[in-house]
C-alpha cells in the first residue's frame, strides 16, 4: 500500500515544465520528508498530487494503493483519503470549524448514514485538546481573521479529524514562529500510523528537529536529486544546496 509517483511531468497552462519527471514512493506507516530550493517545484508537486486544476499533467502517473488518481477531481481525491494542508489556507466565511468539518466527515460517509453529533463533539474536544486549541475555534468560521499559526492548527485538526491516508503538509516559505511549527509537529507525529503514508514538504531543516522522517529527498528543478535518511536532512542544513552546482551532478 502505498502512494506512488513515476515519472511525473506537469506544466504551468502556459506551456512551462515545471515537473520533470518525478519518482517518489510513499508506503503507509512512512514519514517522507522533500527539501530544495525556492522554486524547485515541491509546492506544484504537492498541488498536482491532490489535484490542483492550474497545473497540466502531461505524463506519468500517481496512483494510491495501485489505483490512478491523476483524472480524479481535487474532491474524489479528497474523500478517496489524500489530504493536503497548508497550501491554501483559505477561509471560508460564514461557515464555522465544526461544521466544516462535520461536513467533510458526512462526505465520506455512505449514503444515508447520519454523524452522531456527541460522538462527533466529543472526538472534536479531545483533538482540540491535543492541539491546546480554544474551544472557541469550533465557533469561529473557518480561517477567518486568525493568524499564520492559528491557521496551520486549524489545518493539523482537519487532518486529525478527516484522518487521511496520505497526507501532505507543504510548509510555505513564509516564516512560521517556533510555536506552530511544535503544533505541526505534534499533530504529525500523533497521526504516524502504518496505516498512513506522509508526505512532509519544507524549505528549512526546522520543522525535521521535531518530526524525524523515515527518508529525506531533494528536489531541485522539478526532480528528485538525491534521497537519503534524516542525516541528509544535517547535512543540507549544514552546507546546503551547494552540492546541486557540483559538475559530477550537472
Ligand atoms: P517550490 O515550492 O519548490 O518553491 P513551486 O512549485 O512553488 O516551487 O514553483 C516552481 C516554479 O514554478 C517556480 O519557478 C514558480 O515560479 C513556478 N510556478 C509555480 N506555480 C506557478 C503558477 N501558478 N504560475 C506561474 N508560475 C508558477
Ligand atoms: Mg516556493
Ligand atoms: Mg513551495
Amino acid at each position: 500500500m502505498s502512494l506512488q509517483i513515476t515519472n511525473l511531468h506537469a506544466t504551468l497552462e502556459d506551456g512551462t515544465e515545471i515537473l520533470k519527471g518525478v519518482n517518489l514512493t510513499i508506503p503507509k506507516g512512512e514519514v517522507h520528508a522533500i527539501m530544495g530550493p525556492n522554486g524547485s517545484g515541491k509546492s506544484t508537486l504537492s498541488k498536482v498530487i491532490s489535484g490542483h486544476e492550474s497545473y497540466v499533467v502531461t505524463g506519468g502517473s500517481v496512483t494510491q494503493d495501485g489505483e490512478e488518481i491523476l483524472g480524479k477531481s481535487i474532491d474524489e481525491r479528497s474523500r478517496g483519503g489524500i489530504f493536503l494542508a497548508f497550501q491554501y489556507p483559505s477561509e471560508v466565511p460564514g461557515v464555522s470549524n465544526a461544521n466544516f468539518i462535520r461536513a467533510a466527515l458526512q462526505a465520506r460517509l455512505p449514503k444515508g448514514q447520519e454523524i452522531d453529533a456527541v460522538a462527533y463533539y466529543k472526538n472534536l474536544y479531545s483533538k482540540m485538546d491535543h492541539l491546546e486549541m480554544d474551544r472557541k475555534f469550533t465557533a469561529r468560521a473557518v480561517n477567518e481573521g486568525f493568524s499564520g499559526g492559528e491557521k496551520k492548527r486549524n489545518e493539523i485538526l482537519q487532518m486529525m479529524m478527516l484522518e487521511p491516508e496520505y497526507c501532505i503538509l507543504d510548509e510555505t516559505d513564509s516564516g512560521l514562529d517556533i510555536d506552530a511549527l511544535k503544533i505541526v509537529a505534534k499533530g504529525v507525529n500523533a497521526m504516524r500510523s502504518p496505516e498512513r503514508g506522509m508526505l512532509l514538504i519544507t524549505h528549512y531543516q526546522r520543522l525535521l528537529d521535531y518530526i524525524k522522517p523515515d527518508y529525506v529527498h531533494v528536489m531541485a528543478e522539478g526532480r528528485i536529486v538525491r534521497s537519503g535518511g534524516p542525516e541528509l536532512a544535517l547535512e543540507l542544513e549544514k552546507d546546503g544546496y551547494e552540492f546541486l552546482k557540483e559538475p559530477a551532478l550537472a
